[in-house]
């Protein structure tokens, strides 16, 4: 009992098991604003976990979850079906383009990018080629942490050597970064455009899905160039291979289009969606999937064998309904895209001749302010350095998130809500400013 009352009650995920006593206990949030238990409020610069990007308290999806909870909580989703679980696949399938046709439920992000590895695979099965069975993505992508997702995500290789053997047959392409200023970079798509070629020519022929996040989240906020993204596009033509799009924290108008991959001349077969579907405040998720597949599943008169309790939930599909109706307005998504270039515009100048500053990229609400040692040796920064910097913004009351890529990119995230105001930004700039006057490593 002694030892039992030394530990946090639950895990913290991502922290070593003993951290959870020193995390600030949330229990209120109010717009863009958070809470604790000792009464200091924060702007949560992140949104959540980059989901709650309507903010806290928004009264209409409360209605909404309110509502559905009078009618009924839960509905079976193997043996009923229920009109707010159907109506909000309507709506998902109104906002994506005529070739994607169905959505299959999920819970996570996680599960949205797993699914997807599963539909291709069995796409290609009903295809009759068993051997396209590999899944391409890219070296920096970020899908999840459950078996599959944590197999295709570039950026956590490391770590999930620790839970091996993982899913075999992934590929990981590389991934442009703007690279170190002192080495010639004029080429770097040249060089990557070689890479693929040598790549695909091997392997094409076996892989059955490409995954791509259109900006890349956990990567360090970095948006794909058109032309890479236009080379991804050509050699799924080429070699038939399903573009699986994930939106988990690109959709639902982070970056000021209701979808990332509006922002390319991209048609996916699949999408995979989480995190902002119902503004972070149940858990759902969703896996769209297009024409193509969904014939070659009806032809043969076959299932997708997928299935969790909770998928599609009506509380969770109920809030869905209440936020697709605030986020479908070009007036709030044209708020994200001038909110996101002012936000950038003044970190940079701000920031500009810090010597950890390197750049400050991204799209939309969706910002990456990358940091390193120094502008000579463009080295990222240590783990601890990251860590003490989240921690000093915190203290400062502004949430951010780390990312830590070495020795590719190492740097902090901002996602703040799309209900910004100009002054709500002005004061996140100004606690920015008063951190890096204080912290130079
Ligand atoms: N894909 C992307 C692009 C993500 O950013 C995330 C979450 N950060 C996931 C998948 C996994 O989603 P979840 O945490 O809901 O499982």
């Amino acid at each position: 009992m002694g030892t039992k009352k030394m530990l946090y009650p639950y895990v913290h995920p991502l922290k070593p098991v003993s951290y959870g006593p020193k995390l600030p206990e949330i229990i209120r949030g109010e717009g863009i604003y958070i809470q604790d238990t000792q009464g200091k409020v924060y702007i949560d610069g992140i949104s959540g976990l980059w989901n709650v990007s309507l903010g806290y308290g928004n009264p209409k999806i409360r209605e909404a979850i309110i509502n559905q909870l009078d009618e009924i909580p839960y509905v079976n989703p193997i043996q009923h079906s229920n009109p707010t679980t159907a109506k909000f696949a309507e709506l998902l399938l109104e906002l994506v383009p005529e070739n994607i046709v169905n959505v299959v439920y999920t819970c996570t992000g996680s599960e949205s990018t797993e699914l997807a590895i599963k539909i291709a695979r069995k796409y290609n099965q009903l295809k009759n080629r068993p051997h396209k069975n590999k899944i391409a993505a890219l070296d920096l992508s970020y899908h999840g942490t459950y078996y599959g997702s944590m197999s295709i995500s570039g950026v956590d290789r490391g770590i999930s050597e620790d839970y091996g053997p993982n899913l075999s047959g992934m590929i990981f392409l590389p991934t442009p970064v703007k690279k170190n200023p002192t080495i010639d970079n004029s080429n770097i798509l040249e060089v990557i455009e070689k890479e693929l070629h040598y790549i695909f020519n091997r392997e094409g022929q076996n892989i059955a899905a490409l995954i791509m996040e259109p900006v890349l989240g956990s990567g360090g906020s970095i948006p794909l160039p058109t032309e890479y993204v236009q080379m991804l596009k050509d050699f799924c033509q080429e070699y038939d291979i399903l573009l699986v799009i994930d939106e988990v924290a690109t959709g639902f108008g982070r970056t000021g289009k209701m979808f990332g991959f509006e922002h390319f001349n991209i048609e996916p077969d699949v999408i995979c969606l989480s995190k902002g579907i119902n503004n972070g405040y149940l858990p759902l998720g969703a896996t769209l999937i297009s024409n193509k597949i969904y014939e070659a599943f009806l032809d043969q008169n076959t299932q997708i064998d997928h299935l969790s309790t909770q998928n599609g939930n009506p509380l969770a599909c109920a809030a869905g309904i209440g936020s697709l109706q605030l986020i479908n307005d070009t007036t709030l998504l044209n708020h994200v895209t001038n909110m996101g270039e002012y936000l950038r515009s003044e970190i940079h100048s701000t920031l500009n001749n810090h010597k950890n500053y390197s750049e400050t990229r991204g799209k939309g609400l969706m910002i990456g302010i990358e940091l390193i040692k120094n502008k000579k040796s463009y080295e990222c920064l240590s783990y601890s350095h990251i860590n003490e910097l989240v921690q000093i913004f915190t203290q400062k009351g502004l949430i951010v998130y780390p990312f830590y890529n070495h020795p590719r990119t190492t740097g902090i995230h901002l996602f703040p809500p799309f209900t910004l105001t100009k002054q709500e930004a002005e004061e996140i700039v100004k606690i920015i400013k008063k951190v890096f006057e204080q912290v130079i490593f």
